[in-house]
């Protein structure tokens, strides 16, 4: 019993965000260097719900998250009016738990608030993001692997 729940405590965020050891980074958009037609090109070569934005690349340095249904829209606004695609719909402070966070803690912050997706920070770059659907799979291996796992007490 003692080496189960040992294991459940050892599970933290970043075994759980995505991406996985050898994924592709995650796609991100950039504030500082980024066109319309840069957006649009993710927008249209990705499916993801949403995208984090960072300051630039380099710095992996979190601003904030965006929801691609809203970008859709904006990027369609935009060629209308010339205008900021990010400005009105880019959410500043998207929830984040740091990598180091055990995933019973992440667990229970999805359920109380009802999130969708959160961000995995270290020292406040930007590493991965959990999505609700990643934490339902986490939870379901935890069932199958330690039917008495503390994630359901
Ligand atoms: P869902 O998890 O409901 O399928 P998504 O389509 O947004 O939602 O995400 C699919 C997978 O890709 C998840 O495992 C998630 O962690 C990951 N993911 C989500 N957004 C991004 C992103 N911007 N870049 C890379 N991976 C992402």
């Amino acid at each position: 019993l003692e080496a189960k729940e040992e294991f459940s405590h050892k599970t933290r965020a970043m075994d759980v965000m995505r991406p996985r050891k050898n994924d592709p980074p995650l796609t991100v958009i950039t504030q500082d260097a980024m066109t319309v037609e840069d957006v649009e090109a993710i927008v249209s070569s990705t499916t993801y719900s949403g995208y984090p934005v960072v300051v630039s690349r380099a710095s992996q340095r979190l601003v904030g998250f965006v929801l691609r249904r809203d970008l859709i829209i904006s990027i369609e606004n935009a060629r209308k009016k010339q205008d900021g695609i990010l400005r009105s719909i880019l959410d500043l402070s998207p929830f984040t738990v740091t990598d180091e966070t055990p995933m019973e803690i992440v667990v229970d912050i999805f359920r109380k608030l009802g999130l969708r997706q959160c961000l995995v920070t270290h020292n406040g770059k930007l590493l991965g993001i959990i999505t609700k659907k990643d934490v339902l799979k986490h939870i379901a291996q935890m069932a199958n692997q330690d039917p008495d796992s503390i994630l359901f007490n």
